[in-house]
């Protein structure tokens, strides 16, 4: 009964897009999506849905995302249709350990000797395929080729490369790592010496069969699972976003601003408010879950 109120629930949020299951039920996930700049040094190279982001640097490339296990041949047409080298990565980033936006990391790896970067919480889950994933095996939870880990992130971390210095904000509760990037960047339309904060939202959700509240007879998904979300939204209301951008597109409505951006350039991506309005949203929608489980409990 509790999960068919909770899928009730996202239904009426509209979050259903975001739950990780089979890519078959997702088209958007392995749709292509002409690449294109979102600022000077910052590209969308992902699919419809599934959000990949080049960075571009004097010293090399960082890519965000190697996604689905199917997805980095998608990733690397679009890295090279706008001009830039697949060998040229040399750091590879990651919002969260689930199949959706890791499952591609081996193959990125071997394919370009980039370095893997991940967040403390979900090193263990890259390194063991997912299996290691405190919901492995429950809806949507998949397995993936396991992949080797260069360097394990704190919160507050920094990844520095070619004068470009991105900043690892630990927004656990989704995954145990998942993690929101910020750095600063120039916009084309903007005058020169302006720059803009960006900011790269790693998951705001738990999912349906996550259990928040640690009662008798039925414990929390992992100890703390409440308390980082209660952090990740604390870490996530501070953050100014000009340019709200995350690991699915339809966090921040993508295809919409990516139409709008035909007219406005990359303007259109600049949205502080529609970023603290879906802070707020996705806050209001984990207090209702922890209630609806208070509630039964
Ligand atoms: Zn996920």
């Amino acid at each position: 009964m509790r999960r068919h109120l909770t899928v009730f629930v996202m239904l009426l949020c509209g979050c259903v897009s975001a739950l990780p299951s089979p890519a078959g039920e997702h088209p958007d996930w392995t749709t292509p999506l002409p690449p294109f700049r979102l600022a000077d040094n910052l590209y969308y190279v992902g699919s419809r849905d599934l959000a990949a982001y080049l960075i571009t640097t004097s010293a090399g490339n960082i890519l965000i995302n190697a996604n689905l296990v199917s997805s980095p041949p998608q990733v690397r047409a679009s890295v090279e249709s706008l001009g830039f080298a697949w060998k040229d990565t040399r750091i590879l980033l990651n919002s969260h350990a689930h199949a959706d936006h890791i499952g591609g990391v081996a193959q990125v790896l071997r394919e370009t000797g980039a370095l893997d970067v991940v967040m403390e919480g979900d090193a263990d889950v890259v390194r063991s395929g997912g299996r290691s994933d405190f919901a492995f095996g429950t809806d949507g939870i998949e397995p993936f080729p396991p992949a080797r880990v260069d360097r394990v992130l704190r919160d507050g971390d920094t990844v520095v490369l070619g004068g470009v210095t991105l900043t690892a904000h630990r927004t656990a509760g989704h995954t145990r790592g998942c993690t929101t990037w910020t750095f600063r960047t120039h916009l084309s339309g903007d005058p020169a010496g302006r720059e803009r904060n960006v900011v790269i939202v790693g998951s705001w959700r738990p999912l349906t069969q996550y259990r928040l509240v640690d009662s008798p007879g039925r414990p929390a998904s992992y100890p703390g699972i409440r308390a980082d979300f209660e952090r990740t939204f604390a870490t996530l209301r501070s953050l100014r976003a000009d340019l709200f951008l995350g690991a699915h597109g339809s966090y921040f409505d993508l295809l919409g601003k990516r139409e709008r951006a035909r007219v406005d350039g990359e303007a259109a991506f600049i949205d502080p408010e529609g970023y603290a309005d879906a802070v707020r949203r996705a806050e209001a929608e984990f207090e209702r879950f922890v209630a609806a489980e208070a509630a039964g409990a």
